[in-house]
């Protein structure tokens, strides 16, 4: 198959290029060279945002991003924590380390470097975010290959072979789809008009072959298979984790929390305290002897609720048990931190745990005089699970909450049935984990008791963008 002309598509790109604020108006249909060339650190935030997430969820953290640091060297300034706290929310949190980690590093060398090599040796820049800061802030000749790219590859030379087993060919077809001169002549606007073609005519689903600026040279549309590409490979099923977490309320209105370890999935996030996550469903009694404090005589640990949270590669299901207490030891908090509940909101707390959170303050609610404080109903409920799923025993189901102490063996945590998938906050995809198994998860921070059996990792499993049209845009 011939390469289709460069011309065809730029053409289209100059007139239906989306408007996304991260290409500012001007420089839309620029070349990525010279006085008019987009702001690299603009490209390379948005890019960094756009992994795995889509856009609506990316536009108000970008412009969040912009006003609290405006330049690479405002966010090398900024505090860690900082950092975390304004990305909590939209999930894949590793990316907000690297992301503070990488503008350090551009600060020390006075700026980012200008060739896919050196981008790609800074912090969490992979070889696709390296590929498409070159094209789009440095005129780089190059083709950026995300999810949209390489659906549009598998479409123009009708790949039947399945994902992910084809990638690598995919990836070596999308790098000669700019060998015609005029696309090495943009090599910003190319790589753009490409992303826009993936995200709007060549949809998943439903392409619009129609309007393509190249379905006349398109392999799968002369073979009328375009809908049926790319193939996936079966996907395995994904393994189910269980976990119980604990939100504890002092007479002042201070919940504990802790920090979680610095490597690992949701490494330095904020969380409340709990168990470890593993295969087998905690029994109450067992889940309540990691209870990180003595609940008070007279209001004990009760359940909250169920959340259900998927991560790329484990489906994880928690119960969340909550109870007031007249004040925190120094002893309850030598592994953790008091805030107040509205501030513990505002920290940098990933989804899953905003989720319990939020569960736990609304069940400890119930009861109270305050009218603000006191929202109804106050029966336990469930996050991210369909009608017939559960964690909660019947009395709990029915509106109930369930009471135990620690030590006690009054009730039993039965394992979860099917429910529906839920991804994180702001986010199209499950969660993922950073990398295969074999890195140690995380663990409680001085407790060697939850050392070593969660699942994490270090690197994103995955490093292209968003497979599905929408979810990424391209900035400029
Ligand atoms: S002709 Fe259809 S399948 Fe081919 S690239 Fe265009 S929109 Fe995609």
């Amino acid at each position: 198959m011939t390469i289709p002309p460069a011309h065809a598509l730029l053409h289209w790109y100059d007139r239906h290029s989306r408007t996304l604020p991260w290409r500012l108006p001007d420089r839309q249909t620029g070349d990525g060279a010279g006085t008019h060339a987009p702001d690299p650190y603009r490209v390379w935030l948005s890019e960094i945002m756009l992994q795995q997430t889509t856009v609506k969820a990316v536009i108000p953290y970008y412009e969040k991003f912009l006003a609290l640091f405006p330049t690479v060297q405002a966010l090398a300034a900024a505090d860690r924590e900082q950092v975390l706290a304004a990305w909590a929310g939209l999930g894949y949190y590793s990316r907000a380390r690297n992301l503070h980690a990488c503008a350090q590093a551009v600060a020390a060398r006075g700026g980012f470097p200008t060739t896919v090599a050196g981008l790609q040796a800074l912090p969490g820049i992979g070889a696709y975010t390296a590929a498409a800061v070159a094209a789009i802030a440095f005129g780089v000749p190059v083709v950026p290959v995300d999810g949209n790219v390489e659906r549009v590859t598998a479409r123009l030379f009708n790949m039947a072979d399945p994902l992910p087993a084809a990638r690598r060919t995919l990836a070596t077809l999308a790098a000669g789809l700019n060998a015609d001169p005029q696309a090495r002549a943009r090599p910003s606007a190319f790589a753009q008009a490409l992303f826009d073609l993936g995200a709007s005519l060549c949809s998943p689903r439903q392409p619009a072959c129609g309007l393509c600026p190249w379905h006349a040279n398109c392999a799968a549309h002369a073979a009328g298979t375009a809908a049926s590409l790319p193939r996936k490979a079966p996907k395995v099923a994904r393994p189910v984790r269980y976990g119980v977490h604990f939100l504890a309320m002092d007479a002042a209105g201070q919940v504990l929390l802790r920090r979680r370890p610095e490597t690992g999935l949701l490494a330095a996030m904020t969380e409340l305290p709990g168990t470890d996550w593993r295969p087998q469903p905690w029994p109450e009694a067992e889940a309540l002897s990691h209870a990180p404090v003595q609940a008070a005589r007279n209001t004990p640990w009760q359940v909250a609720g169920n959340v259900r949270h998927v991560f790329t590669h484990f489906t994880l299901e928690l119960v969340v048990y909550a109870a007031r207490l007249e004040r925190f030891s120094n002893h309850d908090v030598r592994d953790g931190f008091l805030l107040p509940l509205e501030q513990a909101r505002g920290a940098s707390l990933p989804s899953v745990m905003r989720k319990c959170l939020d569960l736990g303050a609304r069940v400890l609610a119930c009861g109270t005089d305050s009218a603000e404080q006191a929202p109804a109903p106050c029966a336990p409920v469930q996050h991210g699970f369909a009608g017939t799923g559960s964690l909660l025993a019947p009395s709990a189901k029915a509106g109930v909450p369930r009471r135990g102490r620690a030590g006690s063996a009054r009730t039993q945590v039965p394992p979860s049935k099917a429910g529906d998938a839920e991804p994180p906050a702001g986010a199209a995809p499950p969660e993922p984990v950073p990398a295969p198994v074999s890195t140690p998860g995380p663990s409680r921070r001085g407790a060697a008791r939850t050392a070593a059996s969660r699942t994490g990792g270090g690197r994103h499993a995955i490093r292209r963008g968003a497979a599905r049209a929408g979810r990424r845009g391209s900035p400029a």
